[in-house]
């Protein structure tokens, strides 16, 4: 018998090499072999009668092979298969397919899905390029091939994507899947709480993972394709059900911990009031207060700031350090970039030293023996507001009172980095605050036991539904108002052969008195070839087209003092022009530059064509992010471009990028943390997510009316037990 966390190649048919292959594809248990679920279903109960096809329409038929050839024309070799019933025929067409010359026996049963055509020369219905199956001899008598067969035609057939280089088929998924199903225990665990499964009318496991790949006869087409069966959605709902448990596992057992309770009195209120230099907006008071009244509390703070770029992050940054700094603890706000990280220094000398906060920058760039001092600074708990890149995670700096952790511009991390900094955050105080209760001794200073409070920020937009399940261990707050007095960015498209009409524009932009930026693609800094293209036009612009004007160069391979230079040049107004790569893309601040014009825009993904444009449109005056594309643009390139121009909403951006890329991409890789999810998909099933959450979050509640001990105990098993190893993010303890 087999268990949902039997090893895969225990399955008949399965062995180690098979095992190998499916592990690619992350199959490793027999539970995920039966989570793996066919892309779509063919109806080969109700197959099409070739005499009743009509255009237009998708269609699965079933036929006997005819004749098949291959035949050439000027532009390329075309396969030609015609498969019969009875007296009707069909012709399917491929191009460019001499693979498949000797394939077909006449007389062999096939499979053939796709969409019917009519030929504009004969006018004889066609399928061109479908997708097929050999369903084998059609006057077989052997049993075992019967019974084979019986699973490929006369009912509804589950398809499959196939895994190593085709080796392993739709067909060959299709039995194994069946084997699998077959030789599973008979009493499966229902692992969700019985009210749950009531509120939601749960198919049982058994049930579900039955008719998910073998749907019965009646089941409708289009819940089917649109994964909406009930056995979809009990497993949809399960697979989210229990990641969103984790999450609130994980919630739990950070709220449990020791965190600072920082006090907020009227002295700290003051403080916090006298650096503004401007008027906060109504959202930022909000976020602020929701950031205050965390750090107030006595258990570790763990808060999102979302903010599209420009909504004034930093400010309120700044004042949750002075709340940490007036209650006597140390603060480090980290960005991913050095040039972000010195910005940040600027600002906050400029905001915080004239109140009398000791401000240091630690980068990696620094020379050793002033990093040296710098730390020494850090350890004896001179520093108060430590600002650098992640190179304070990975460094050893120890800080005498760590009492608030910000991290900038979250994106750029990675899921991964943001769990290691709080590992790193709370090091050892774990055991030793076990070790302080068990003794029961009061020896250990305060410092030791408490988990400093984190403040993650992000201009990525993050679509609530990814928020949900990404984050869905932080609180979220979300800075949805910008600064007063801006003006909405000017987008237009525009292709490279009429830069000079752009560059006219730019020069009238400048010579009113803005700044310009104009960025190449320079994705990878280490890509020679782009850089060198860069460089190229950096000494075009300064040298001829904008001879006369002050023209700057920033990339990725310049040392560190040079990019500082040049950017503390930029920001005085001593550059006109600034060309750069994306180093620029997140966070700097030069309110008087009005004008980004973006040279091979089509080659830039979406976020990070809005974030470059969040560099204008800082300021008052009017700003204008010029597209500029050369040669031929893709047609996802094509919904890229068209977005920017459309909107300016960091969300609606991210809800199409999202869709562009697909969750595991959005976050760049894979290891980024995102969870690979089985069988549901974010964007299909968001309402699912909403409601296992909400689910996972009563069921942790605890014992009640509703919920027993025993089944909130079979929960947390099967978490641990079947879905903790697929999803990295759950950490059971
Ligand atoms: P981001 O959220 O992208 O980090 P910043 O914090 O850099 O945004 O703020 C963008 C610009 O807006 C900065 O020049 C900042 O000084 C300014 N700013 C922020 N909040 C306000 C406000 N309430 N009123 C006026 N200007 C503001
Ligand atoms: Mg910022």
């Amino acid at each position: 018998m087999l268990e949902l966390t039997t090893p895969v190649q225990y399955v008949k048919g399965i062995g180690p090499k098979l095992a190998e292959i499916l592990a690619t594809k992350e199959i490793a248990t027999v539970g995920d072999l039966l989570n793996y679920l066919p892309f779509r279903y063919e109806d080969r109960l109700n197959p099409r009668g070739i005499a009743e096809l009509r255009a237009g329409e998708m269609a699965t038929v079933i036929g006997e092979v005819r004749n098949s050839g291959l035949f050439r024309t000027r532009r390329m070799p075309i396969f030609q298969l015609t498969v019969g019933q009875g007296r009707s025929r069909l012709r399917c067409l491929w191009f460019n397919a001499a693979y498949l010359q000797d394939k077909f026996k006449p007389g062999e049963l096939i499979a053939l899905y796709g969409k019917v055509e009519q030929d504009p020369k004969s006018c004889e219905l066609q399928i061109v390029q479908p997708q097929f199956e050999m369903l084998g001899d059609a006057a077989a008598e052997d049993a075992d091939d019967k019974a084979a067969a019986s699973l490929e035609v006369g009912r509804i057939v589950p398809i499959y994507e196939s895994a190593g280089q085709g080796r392993v088929t739709a067909r060959w998924f299709r039995r194994v899947i069946r084997k699998a199903l077959d030789d599973l225990t008979p009493d499966l665990a229902e692992t969700i709480p019985a009210a749950v499964r009531g509120r939601l009318a749960l198919v049982s496991p058994r049930e579900a993972l039955w008719k998910v790949h073998w749907p019965e006869a009646g089941e409708s087409s289009e819940d089917l394709q649109s994964s909406r069966t009930p056995a979809h959605i009990r497993l949809i709902f399960e697979e989210l059900f229990f990641i969103e448990l984790g999450l609130e596992l994980k919630r739990r057992q950070q709220k449990a911990e020791t965190g600072i309770p920082f006090r907020l009195d009227d002295r700290v209120r003051q403080a916090i009031k006298k650096i503004l230099p401007f008027h906060p907006t109504t959202a930022q008071k909000r976020v602020l207060k929701e950031i205050a009244d965390d750090m107030q509390k006595p258990y570790p703070m763990r808060r999102l700031l979302q903010g599209d770029v420009g909504s004034g992050k930093t400010i309120i940054s700044f004042q949750a350090a002075i709340i940490a700094i007036e209650n006597g603890y140390q603060v480090a706000l980290m960005a991913p970039t050095e040039i972000l990280a010195q910005q940040h220094y600027f600002s906050a000398r400029r905001i915080l030293e004239n109140a009398g906060y000791r401000i240091v920058l630690l980068t990696g760039s620094l020379e050793a023996d002033r990093k040296r001092e710098i730390r020494r600074h850090i350890a004896q708990g001179n520093a108060q507001l430590v600002i650098g890149t992640h190179a304070l995670l990975e460094e050893k700096v120890e800080f005498a009172r760590p009492g608030l952790v910000i991290v900038d511009e979250q994106h750029r991390f990675g899921v991964l980095q943001r769990l290691k900094l709080m590992k790193k955050s709370g090091e050892g105080s774990e055991g030793r605050a076990q070790t302080a209760a068990s003794e029961g001794s009061a020896q250990i200073p305060e410092k030791n036991l408490a988990e400093p409070d984190v403040l993650v920020m992000t201009a990525t937009p993050i679509p609530r539904t990814l928020a949900l399940t990404l984050y869905g261990d932080l609180d979220i707050s979300v800075l949805d108002e910008l600064p007063p007095g801006r003006t909405p960015i000017v987008t237009r498209r525009i292709t490279d052969d009429q830069s000079p009409k752009v560059w006219d524009f730019v020069r009238k932009q400048v010579v009113a008195g803005h700044q310009a930026y104009v960025v190449y693609p320079v994705i990878a800094e280490s890509e020679e070839t782009e850089l060198k293209a860069a460089i190229k036009m950096y000494r075009e612009l300064s040298g001829k087209i904008f001879a006369d004007l002050k023209v700057g160069l920033l990339h990725g391979r310049l040392d560190a003092d040079l990019k500082d230079q040049v950017m503390r040049m930029f920001q005085k107004g001593e550059l006109q022009i600034l060309v750069a790569t994306t180093v620029i893309e997140v966070g700097v601040d030069v309110p008087n530059a009005t004008v980004m014009v973006i040279e091979h825009a089509e080659r830039f993904g979406l976020a990070q064509l809005h974030q470059l444009r969040g560099r204008i449109g800082r300021g008052a005056a009017k700003s204008y992010c010029i597209l500029m594309t050369g040669g031929k643009v893709t047609e996802e390139g094509e919904r890229r471009l068209d977005a920017m121009v459309r909107t300016n909403d960091g969300f609606q951006i991210a809800e199409l990028d999202l869709e562009l890329r697909g969750p595991g991409e959005f976050f760049g890789t894979r290891q980024a943390g995102m969870p690979n999810f089985r069988v549901a998909n974010l964007i299909r099933d968001w309402q699912l997510l909403e409601l296992a959450k909400r689910e996972a979050a009563a069921v942790m509640a605890g014992p009640n009316s509703e919920v027993t001990q025993a089944e909130i105990s079979r929960a947390l098993v099967a978490l641990r037990t079947r879905w903790q190893h697929t999803y990295g993010l759950v950490e059971v303890g």
